[in-house]
């Protein structure tokens, strides 16, 4: 676990930050696969009050049902991705190689979120294209922002950091996508957080480097 910012960890589930999930005051943001539930319940026992997702694909709501079970505490997810959490399938263009590859153990959902909502010191931002329910989770003062998918900081092939699309066949709505993406970009957020590469640091002079070659 590594401490980014006041009350923000990084948890990172695989090798070279591939797949993160990211402790903020006492909330648990995603939960990596399904083995990284039961690792994270007993990393964590104790210091989570409440789960929430920044989108349902297996691999942020994997170890969701396994970490609830344990832990028993309460699951929040983005109000348009509830339906996909509790069953498990997630909306994607894919059809059944999506529901195989991006599938997980559906749990209840006990809340469900929308922009505005607070969650601990972080506000709920709506970023849906990934999925149509992604969140984001945004903290002014300090500038951090926890963006799940919306985009990549890694090459998931080469494993090479750098900020770029997310992975396409998953993106359910690019264009839609693309205008989170500019959403995301005019808050100028210090500390960009997100579910695949490592920590963005200086986040909206690399964000505008972004733009200018991603979305002309
Ligand atoms: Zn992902």
């Amino acid at each position: 676990m590594r401490q980014l910012a006041d009350d923000v960890f990084q948890l990172p589930l695989t090798p070279r930050n591939g797949i993160n999930a990211y402790l903020l005051g006492d909330t648990l943001v995603d939960a990596g696969l399904p083995p990284h539930g039961k690792r994270l319940a007993k990393q964590l026992a104790g210091k989570v009050q409440r789960h929430a997702l920044t989108h349902a694909h297996g691999d942020h709501a994997g170890g969701s049902k396994n970490l609830v079970e344990a832990l028993g505490v309460p699951f929040l997810v983005g109000a348009g991705d509830a339906e996909a959490a509790r069953t498990g399938v997630p909306v994607t263009k894919l059809g059944a190689f999506g529901r195989a590859t991006a599938g997980f153990p559906g749990l209840p959902v006990d809340g469900e979120l929308r922009e505005g909502d607070t969650v601990g010191d972080f506000v709920v931002l709506d970023t849906p294209g990934h999925s149509p329910g992604h969140i984001s989770f945004w903290r002014e003062r300090d500038r951090v922002l926890v963006a799940g998918d919306v985009f990549f900081n890694m090459n998931i092939f080469t494993t090479v950091p750098g900020l770029r699309q997310p992975f396409g066949p998953f993106t359910v709505d690019p264009e839609l996508n693309r205008q989170s993406e500019r959403k995301v970009i005019e808050l100028e957020p210090s500390l960009l957080l997100l579910g695949h590469g490592p920590p963005v640091t200086d986040a909206a002079a690399k964000l505008r480097e972004f733009a200018g070659r991603e979305l002309r």
